[in-house]
């Protein structure tokens, strides 16, 4: 909704890294097993997927990071980028209950011919467990396993809360906005809020 509603490109690096996986390019093995273990890929393989990204004509206008930057290194590396094309940037913070979040990500599907996210819970599909649009049997991404997700949470508290002090010390923009209970449509219409407020 964010990217539609800015005419920009949504640059998510889970999903470059995913994509890299599935073609067998641009990922190496040792990649793939943190991704598959939930832990988080190294800064430097993150780094230069992301500064290759933002070097394309379509980012010229400006684009939504999405995982990115989730270590310290990452958002000094990423802020020194910006500040030398005078990039300005700002930074909204979800913030969700882990409880939240686990229920969340357990149940969420995809169809593996057309890639439409489902949710059992939240966005369930008309017949259970098949894509609506082509009848394909959906499936549950390897990283979406309940204890994949608390490792993936512990990494988030250890690598990435630290990210947003950093950020906030540097006086860099950073919008808070709670993302626990409602709709997308609702969060997204917080977050446009937030950034006319600001
Ligand atoms: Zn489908």
């Amino acid at each position: 909704m964010l990217t539609e509603c800015l005419g920009v490109p949504h640059v998510s690096t889970g999903e470059m890294l995913r994509e890299g996986v599935r073609r067998g390019i641009g990922v190496t093995d040792v990649t793939a097993a943190k991704m598959h273990a939930g832990a988080l890929v190294s800064d430097a393989v993150v780094d230069g997927m992301v500064e290759e990204r933002l070097g394309r004509p379509d980012a010229a206008k400006g684009v939504v990071l999405d995982g990115y930057p989730r270590t310290l290194e990452q958002a000094r590396k990423l802020s020194e980028w910006l500040d030398q094309r005078a990039v300005p940037e700002v930074v909204i913070h979800l913030a969700v209950d882990y409880n939240i979040i686990i229920a969340r990500l357990t149940g969420r599907r995809e169809c593996p011919r057309c890639g439409t996210p489902y949710n059992v819970a939240l966005r369930p599909p008309k017949v259970d467990e098949l894509c609506d649009l082509d009848g394909e049997k959906l499936v549950r991404r390897d990283d979406d396993g309940e204890e994949v997700i608390r490792r993936r949470l512990d990494a988030y508290d250890r690598q990435t809360r630290p990210v947003l002090d950093y950020l906030r010390t540097a006086g860099r923009r950073v919008l808070d906005v709670d993302a626990s209970d409602d709709p997308p449509e609702t969060v997204f219409w917080k977050i446009g809020q937030a950034i006319e407020n600001r």
